[in-house]
Order: structure tokens, then C-alpha cells, then sequence
């Protein structure tokens, strides 16, 4: 299926309420890949993201991509892009420097042009163990360096089936951007990605997730204030696709998609995603 994402994009300055919208400097929304521990080569790696950046030409729309990859393909892949999109890191840890064996400082990847990060998705959390409290020094330590922070959210199954969606992601937030200044948001976007959804193909219906993000965008506002919260890009993750963005894209709380899986296919996430 060929996706217009010309429609994706018009569909955002239209879509938006009256109360939680976001504003039209939003317009564009954010389109942003990641790739987990994927690619096993430099080679491919490279294949992947020229691919991408070359199916981004004059007559792209206005799209806002970006790609976070593996540490050890940053610089070869920014080399190979041509400025089209950006490319970030899929995570750092919060210590400036010392005995963290493996760990990768946010100085090392602003050192190498990095200027977006990811911190808090559910597999960091579930599989490595990183709490709130770790999460949070993250988005602080980027901060600080002066990078922009993606801070990914979201409920388990049993969490979605007891109804506890909102209150998950109240936690998460609150805890995950406590002590982050108001004047750094504009450096800060949420991701919202329902556990449930992430890479089972079972992707959120769309009044599902606007829901969330509604509800996101009212906790952000308690935290700061509502024309604060309606800045803030607040993009839907779990398992979209071409297919689905569309629907998704139209509600007026979701800013953006963070793609796992359909990032790593050219095909969908370069030719039809990025192509008008
Ligand atoms: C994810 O891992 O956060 C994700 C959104 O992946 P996918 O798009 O494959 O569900």
C-alpha cells in the first residue's frame, strides 16, 4: 500500500481540538525509526539507511525524520544520509565518565554530532532493568549536554486490561522528567508506546492512543502548565505501520510515530512513509 504522507501531514494542522491541540508550529510531525539491535553489519546498515535518505527528494513533503541507531553505526550512517534525516542514539547512561565497563557517555555521542536520544523504552526497562530514578538522571544528563531527549512511556497488557493506562503513564512521566526545567521542554518528546503493542502487531486503535495521549498531555500540563503541554510532542509507537498511520496521525493528540520493526524496511518505512 502506497501511504500518502502528505495526508499524514495535512491531516495535523486540521485534526487539532480545541483544548489539548497541539500547536501549528506541530504541523510537521515527526517521523522517527529506530532500529534495536539490528542491523548485524555496517554493510547492511548502510544499505538501510541510504535507502531511506534517498527516497527523501525535492518533492518530499516537509517530513521531520529521524532514525536512532546503534552506537557503532552513527558516524557511518549521518555519512551516508546526506543531512535528509537525522540520526540518533538508542540510549546513553547517566554518568559523565569512570568505571561504567560497556556504558556510552552523552559526551561521547555529542562528540560525534548526536543530537537526539532515547531513554526509558519498555525493553530498557524490562530487559536491563532501568527504574524511574535511572531513566530520569538520563533525560537530565541530555539535557544538560544540550541534546534532545525522547522519553518512551507506556503500559503492560494487564496494566491496558485493568484499565490503568493513564496512571502508568502519570508515573512514568512525573517521574521520568522530574526536575527538568520548563525553558528544556522544547528539547523533550514523549513516546508513547503501549507495552501490549510493541512489535505484536496488535497496534493501538486510534482512540485508544489518542485517549493516552490526551491524557498525557493533561498530566503534562499539571506538571507545567497547558500552553507548555501543548507544545510538547507527544508521538505514538507499538507496531505501526504503513497501514496504520494514517488513522493514527488524524487524532488530534498524537504528534508523531516512533516505528521499531517497519524501520528496518525500506520498502515501507523509506519508499512509502517518506515518499509523497
Ligand atoms: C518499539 O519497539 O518501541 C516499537 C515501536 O517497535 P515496533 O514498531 O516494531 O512495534
Amino acid at each position: 500500500m502506497k501511504l500518502a504522507l502528505a495526508s499524514l501531514l495535512a491531516s495535523s494542522a486540521s485534526a487539532f481540538g480545541p483544548s489539548t491541540s497541539p500547536p501549528s508550529a506541530h504541523a510537521r510531525k515527526p517521523l522517527r525509526g529506530f532500529w534495536k539491535l539490528n542491523p548485524q553489519t555496517k554493510e547492511e546498515a548502510l544499505t538501510f539507511a541510504s535507502g531511506i535518505a534517498s527516497a527523501i527528494t525535492d518533492s518530499t513533503p516537509d517530513v521531520d525524520v529521524a532514525l536512532f541507531v546503534p552506537y557503532v553505526f552513527i558516524e557511518s550512517t549521518m555519512s551516508v544520509v546526506g543531512g535528509k534525516l537525522s540520526v540518533g542514539a538508542e540510549g546513553v547512561v547517566p554518568h559523565s565518565s569512570g568505571a561504567y565497563t560497556g556504558g556510552i557517555s552523552t559526551s561521547m555521542i555529542k562528540s560525534v554530532g548526536v543530537d537526539w536520544v532515547l531513554a526509558g523504552h519498555s525493553e530498557r526497562r524490562e530487559i536491563f532493568g532501568e527504574t524511574d530514578y535511572y531513566i530520569n538522571a538520563q533525560c537530565l544528563k541530555i539535557l544538560d549536554e544540550g541534546m534532545s531527549v525522547m522519553l518512551c512511556i507506556g503500559e503492560s497488557l494487564a496494566e491496558f486490561e485493568a484499565d490503568l493506562a493513564g496512571s502508568v503513564c502519570a508515573t512514568q512521566l512525573k517521574k521520568g522528567l522530574k526536575g527538568v526545567r520548563k525553558e528544556d521542554l522544547d528539547r523533550v518528546a514523549i513516546a508513547y508506546e503501549p507495552v501490549w503493542a510493541i512489535g505484536t502487531g496488535e497496534v493501538a486503535t486510534p482512540e485508544i492512543a489518542q485517549s493516552v495521549h490526551a491524557k498525557c498531555r493533561d498530566i503534562l500540563a499539571g506538571m507545567y502548565d497547558q500552553e507548555t503541554a501543548n507544545m510538547i510532542r507527544i508521538l505514538y509507537g507499538g507496531s505501526v505501520t504503513p497501514d496504520s498511520i494514517d488513522d493514527l496521525m488524524a487524532m488530534p493528540d498524537i504528534d508523531g510515530a516512533l516505528v521499531g520493526g517497519a524501520s528496518l524496511d525500506i520498502k515501507n518505512f523509506g519508499m512509502n512513509w517518506v515518499k509523497s
